[in-house]
């Protein structure tokens, strides 16, 4: 037996999750999910094949039938008894997160929190489905519309936030009567099939809830089997434009969310503590794997940025780094040895680039093992340069200091991503003059950052309703309220 071999031998297999069982994959084909905090390798994950995943969708449509003629009131008690799970199980959930994405405990149970506040929300299902009604919208005529699921919707989510993205998606297609399909990140699997055995145990019938573990081979499949109504993906900008593309042809409604480089304006008038404290937060929280991290921080004039830096500083050298076991650690490692490389690369092209390194910049010495990067800053930072054009993903914040509020606003606007920021000024007039010119989904004055997916649209909404559809009676429904078939679509 080689080493390979026999460090296999004492992993965990994971499964995929159909039609309210565990199903042992059968492609041969596996993912590496490792321990980022001692590097080990922690579990194998099947990655399904096609057939997996048409066996997914068929169950998933089978339970269609029946979940779709409950009653909204039936389907928001079991969303009720899901949140208490949710919250005796937290601990639990918390830790198959740290262990498997490095987050600390905090950060990771954080996480669940504002997952769970989107299943306090599908709670009130009962309203939210209500229909309208127009009275005597011409002669003799009255006008109602009712709404409906839409079928099997299926959701495609990224490593560094495997309860609460998955949690923006599916307890809302749940509790409007669909079904779902959740293929989560290869990564950091174990939580999201937690959160399927929990949504049975809820009260959901089996199929109401599967996962499907996989790559793209599972993906490409979800988008474009016909079985298929609607798709909600979160992750890079590359693979969200696939999606998008790719699911639209083939007939879906797709919301495709993706990267980000987001933003901090410093005004001169601004509390600089506060200012600071948001950066901290906002840029090495979660070792800065957020699509709502803040890695560029662009101060309004030399001495608001002299007066930034020296504040910044010694609070990163004072971030605790280490595992989630160590409940004082202010920040754990990053997800894989892949995004540990990746950020060092970027961190090399920032010092070649000529951005001058104040803070971090390598792995630390006290840590040998795990996937960890240090807490880094880094000074005049060339707007055009790599640093400030790419998302990192990583610990590492730059500033770029720019002589008065129009150069801001240009600097936050100069990015093809557009998604989160925040302007800090004692003049919230002033703040919200240059927030108002700032092209992002969402933006905070005097705060770090916005953890809503509401406003981070960079790729257009298919429809205003994702998960439902209104559906109009009568006369208007002739004038084409139904959604295309994927064949009438393609030949369009
Ligand atoms: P990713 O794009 O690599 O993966 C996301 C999902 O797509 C995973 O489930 C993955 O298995 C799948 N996937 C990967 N390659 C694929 C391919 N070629 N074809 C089909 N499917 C594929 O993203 P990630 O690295 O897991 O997550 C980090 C990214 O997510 C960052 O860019 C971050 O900004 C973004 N993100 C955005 C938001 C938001 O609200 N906009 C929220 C969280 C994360």
């Amino acid at each position: 037996m080689n080493t390979r071999d026999a460090t296999l031998a004492k992993v965990r297999d994971l499964s995929h999750f159909v039609g309210g069982k565990h199903v042992k994959g059968e492609s041969g084909r596996f993912g590496d999910v490792f321990n980022p905090t001692s590097g080990a390798l922690a579990a194998r994950v099947p990655l399904a094949s096609t057939a997996e995943a048409e066996r997914a969708i068929a169950n998933a449509r089978q339970a269609f039938g029946g979940w779709s003629e409950t009653s909204p009131v039936t389907r928001a008690r079991v969303m009720f008894r899901y949140k208490e799970l949710i919250e005796r199980h937290m601990d639990e959930l918390g830790l198959l997160i740290a262990s498997e994405h490095g987050k600390v405990l905090s950060d990771a149970k954080g996480s669940i929190q504002r997952g769970l506040e989107v299943v306090e929300f599908a709670c009130g299902i009962p309203h939210l489905m209500k229909g309208e009604y127009s009275d005597n919208i011409t002669a003799g005529m009255d006008l109602y519309s009712i709404r409906q699921p839409l079928g099997v919707c299926a959701g495609i989510t990224p490593f560094n936030f495997p309860a609460m993205v998955p949690m923006w998606m599916f307890p809302m297609a749940i509790a409007c009567g669909n079904t779902f399909i959740l293929k989560p990140s290869e990564k950091d699997p174990s939580c999201p099939l937690r959160l399927a055995e929990l949504m049975l145990e809820a009260g959901a019938p089996p199929g109401v809830l599967n996962v499907v573990n996989g790559d793209k081979e599972a993906v490409d499949t979800l988008l474009t089997d016909p079985r298929v109504a609607a798709v909600s993906f979160v992750g890079s900008t590359p693979i969200a434009k696939y999606v998008f593309a790719t699911g639209s042809v083939n007939g879906k409604r797709v919301q495709a969310l993706g990267g980000a480089k987001n933003h901090m304006v410093v005004m001169p008038d601004a509390d600089i503590d506060q200012a600071v404290d948001g950066l901290i937060g906002a840029g090495y929280g979660s070792a800065g794997e957020r699509c709502m991290a803040i890695s560029v921080a662009v101060p309004v004039g030399e001495e608001t940025a002299n007066r930034l830096v020296e504040k910044l500083i010694p609070k990163i050298e004072s971030l605790r780094i280490g595992p989630y076991t160590d409940d004082k650690a202010d920040m754990g490692p990053v997800v894989t040895k892949d995004a540990q490389n990746r950020i060092k690369g970027l961190i090399s092209r920032g010092v070649e680039e000529g951005a001058k390194l104040l803070v971090g910049g390598g792995a630390p010495a006290q840590l040998p093992k795990g996937f960890y990067v240090e807490p880094t800053l880094f000074a005049d930072v060339d707007p055009g340069s790599t640093l400030a054009q790419e998302e990192i993903f990583g610990p590492v914040l730059c500033v770029i200091p720019f002589d008065d509020d129009d150069d801001a606003v240009r600097i936050a606007n100069d990015t093809i991503y557009g998604l989160s920021g925040a302007v800090h000024s004692a003049s919230v007039e002033r703040a919200l003059g240059v927030a108002r010119r700032i092209r992002s989904g969402t933006l905070s004055v005097n705060g770090d950052y916005e953890q809503t997916p509401a406003g981070t649209l960079e790729i257009q909404l298919a429809s205003p309703t994702l998960f439902d559809k209104l559906n109009i009676t009568g006369e208007a429904a002739l004038a084409g309220a139904e959604i295309p078939l994927p064949h009438e679509l393609a030949q369009a």
